[in-house]
C-alpha cells in the first residue's frame, strides 16, 4: 500500500448507504472486512487511529507511543495501579503487538462454554475458523538458531530446574533475527502479520472503503438503516449502512455502546473485564544481555502444573521508556538503573485473571474499575516465585519487581451468551434485541482463557462473517435489495 493510495481510499461519499459499517480495523473488524467484501457487500471500516505504510511507522518509542495507541500509550484503571495498552491506528492492536500467534487448548474452550452457556465454544468447531484465517497468515516458529541471549537465559535456567518450554508462534514473514523489537511500533519491514499487511490490505483490493481518523462517538439503530455518528478529522459526520459491526475492542465497543445509552436496556454492559495482567520482572546480569537485540521473545513455559495453576511465562523485554516504568523511584538511583539497560534481563509472569472488572462512563470519561482478586494475586505470587528461582540460577547481581503489571490483552465488557440479563450479545454475534447491530471484537469474551486472544478473536470473525452474510442472503430473498453474492460464504457448524 502506497500511503497516497491510503489517503484516496480515505476520500469516501458519506451519502452512500452501505451493507455494513465496521467500527474498528483491528484484528477482527479487519478480518470482516475482507470476508463480507469478498462476498461482493458494499463495507465501510471506520477507524479512529491514522493510517500508515510500512515504512512510514515512527521508529523511536515515544512517538510510536503517542501515534498509534489511546491517550499517548496507556490507560489506567480507576485506582491508577494497572496499566492498559491498545493500538489505535488502522490495524488496531495488530499494527503494535507482538503478534504471538497460539489456538485456545480445550481448558479455555471449556472455561468459554461454561461461562457463556455457548455449546460450540469447542476445538472442532472452531478448527476450520482457525484454520480459514492461518491459511491467510505466514506464521512461523522462533527456532532455537534464533533465541536472543534472553532467550538462552531463560532456557538455561528453565533446563537447570527441569521444567518444560517451548518455542514461541509468531505471525511473521522474514524477521531473521533482525532487530524486531522496534515493531512494536508498527513493522517497517511489512514481515509482522499485521492486519494492513494481510487481511486489510487484500480487503481494499475488493472495494472496501476505509475511513481513518474518524472517532465514533454513539449509533442511533433505525428501522431500515443504522446510523453511525463520529468526528472525523474534516468534522462532524454521519454514515448509514443496513447492519452496524461494532469491532473497536473492549474498551471501544463498550464505551460507544454506553455512549449510545445501551447501559439500561443491557444489563451486562460493561461488565466482566480482564486483560491477563503481565509482571515484567528483570534481574541484573554480570554480562551484556542485550535483551532487545534479536527476536526479543522466543521460548514460553509449557508446564502443565502452571496452566492449572494460571499462569505462564514468558521470555520478553520492551524498549528503554516501557522498561523505565518498571522500576520504581526517581533520580539517581533510575538513572543508575537505566544505564545498566544492556544487562537487564526479563521474565515475564501472565496470569489468567478470575475477578472481573467492569467499565463505565463517569463525567463523560471512561472509567476502567479493574483489581486484582486475592486468587490472582496468588497466581502471580506463585509465577514469581518460579521466576525467582530461575534468576537464582543465573547468578544474578540483582532482581527488579516491576512498579505496575500491564495489561495487554483487554476482554470483556459485551460477552457473548445465551440470554440478555448475562450477556450483550447473542451466538450469533448480534446485540440482543438490536436486529440491525452485532459486535465481534476481544469485548465478547465471557472470561479470561489465559492464551494470547489474537488468534480466535480472527478465527471468532471468520465465523460471525458467515453469520452476517446468511442473514444477509434471507434479507436479500424478501426485499431483493442488497446485492451480496454468498459465492464464498460456507456453511456453518
Ligand atoms: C503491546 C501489545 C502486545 C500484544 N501482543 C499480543 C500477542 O503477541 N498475541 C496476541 O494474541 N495478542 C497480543 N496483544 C493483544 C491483541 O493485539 C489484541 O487482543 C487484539 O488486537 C484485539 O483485537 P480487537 O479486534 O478486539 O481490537 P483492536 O485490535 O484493539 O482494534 C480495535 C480498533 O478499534 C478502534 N477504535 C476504538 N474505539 C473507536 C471509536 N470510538 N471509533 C473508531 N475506532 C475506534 C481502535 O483504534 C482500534 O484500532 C497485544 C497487545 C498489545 C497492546
Amino acid at each position: 500500500m502506497s500511503s497516497t493510495k491510503n489517503k484516496n481510499k480515505d476520500i469516501s461519499p458519506m451519502n452512500e448507504i452501505f451493507d455494513y459499517v465496521i467500527v474498528g480495523s483491528g484484528a477482527a473488524g479487519s478480518v470482516l472486512s475482507f470476508y463480507l467484501t469478498q462476498a461482493g457487500a458494499s463495507v465501510c471500516l471506520v477507524e479512529a487511529g491514522k493510517s500508515f505504510s510500512y515504512g512510514e511507522y515512527p521508529v523511536d518509542e515515544l512517538t510510536a507511543n503517542s501515534q498509534l495507541m489511546w491517550h499517548g500509550g496507556a490507560d489506567l484503571n480507576t485506582q491508577a495501579n494497572l496499566i492498559l495498552l491498545r493500538g489505535k491506528t488502522v490495524g488496531g492492536g495488530t499494527v503494535i503487538n507482538q503478534c504471538l500467534l497460539d489456538r485456545f487448548d480445550t481448558f479455555a474452550w471449556n472455561l468459554f462454554k461454561q461461562a457463556s452457556n455457548i455449546s460450540w465454544f469447542t476445538n472442532e468447531i472452531m478448527h476450520p475458523h482457525y484454520l480459514a484465517i492461518e491459511e491467510q497468515l505466514s506464521i512461523q516458529t522462533i527456532s532455537q538458531a534464533h533465541w536472543n541471549n534472553n532467550a538462552k537465559l531463560y532456557a538455561k535456567s528453565f533446563d537447570k530446574l527441569k521444567l518444560n518450554y517451548a518455542p514461541l508462534q509468531r505471525g511473521q514473514s522474514y524477521c531473521n533475527n533482525m532487530d524486531c523489537i522496534v515493531c512494536l511500533g508498527g513493522c517497517n519491514r511489512n514481515s509482522k502479520q499485521s492486519m494492513p499487511a494481510t487481511f486489510l490490505k487484500l480487503a481494499l483490493r475488493q472495494k472496501l472503503k476505509l475511513i481513518s481518523q474518524y472517532h465514533v462517538k454513539n449509533i442511533i439503530p433505525g428501522k431500515n438503516i443504522i446510523s453511525i455518528y463520529g468526528n472525523h478529522i474534516t468534522g462532524p459526520k454521519v454514515i448509514n449502512a443496513r447492519h452496524c459491526i461494532l469491532s473497536a475492542g473492549a474498551l471501544g465497543t463498550t464505551e460507544i455502546l454506553l455512549r449510545t445509552g445501551f447501559a439500561n436496556k443491557l444489563p451486562a454492559l460493561g461488565k466482566g473485564f480482564y486483560c491477563h495482567p503481565q509482571f515484567m520482572y528483570l534481574a541484573q546480569c554480570k554480562d551484556p544481555v542485550d535483551a532487545h537485540i534479536g527476536n526479543f521473545q522466543g521460548i514460553k513455559s509449557t508446564d502443565v502444573r502452571f496452566r492449572k495453576q494460571g499462569f505462564k511465562l514468558e521470555n520478553v523485554f520492551a524498549r528503554p521508556i516501557g522498561i523505565a516504568l518498571l522500576k520504581s523511584g526517581y533520580g539517581l538511583d533510575h538513572q543508575q538503573f537505566m544505564q545498566k539497560f544492556r544487562y537487564l534481563a526479563c521474565i515475564e509472569v501472565a496470569i489468567r485473571d478470575e475477578c472481573p472488572g467492569f467499565i463505565t462512563l463517569k463525567n463523560n470519561r471512561l472509567a476502567i474499575h479493574k483489581i486484582l482478586g486475592d486468587t490472582d494475586k496468588q497466581k502471580v505470587n506463585s509465577g514469581k516465585d518460579v521466576v525467582f528461582e530461575m534468576f537464582n540460577q543465573l547468578n544474578v547481581s540483582h532482581k527488579e519487581q516491576p512498579t505496575y503489571p500491564i495489561g495487554l490483552h483487554l476482554m470483556g465488557g459485551c460477552a457473548i451468551g445465551n440470554n440478555s440479563h448475562s450477556s450483550v450479545v447473542n451466538e450469533r454475534f448480534g446485540v440482543w434485541s438490536e436486529p440491525r447491530l452485532s459486535i465481534v471484537d476481544g469485548s465478547i469474551f465471557p472470561i479470561a482463557p489465559g492464551i494470547n486472544p489474537s488468534l480466535t478473536i480472527m478465527a471468532l470473525a471468520h465465523r460471525a462473517s458467515q453469520y452476517l452474510l446468511r442473514q444477509h442472503t434471507q434479507l436479500q430473498k424478501t426485499t431483493n435489495d442488497i446485492q451480496i453474492s454468498t459465492a464464498t460464504s460456507t456453511e456453518y457448524a
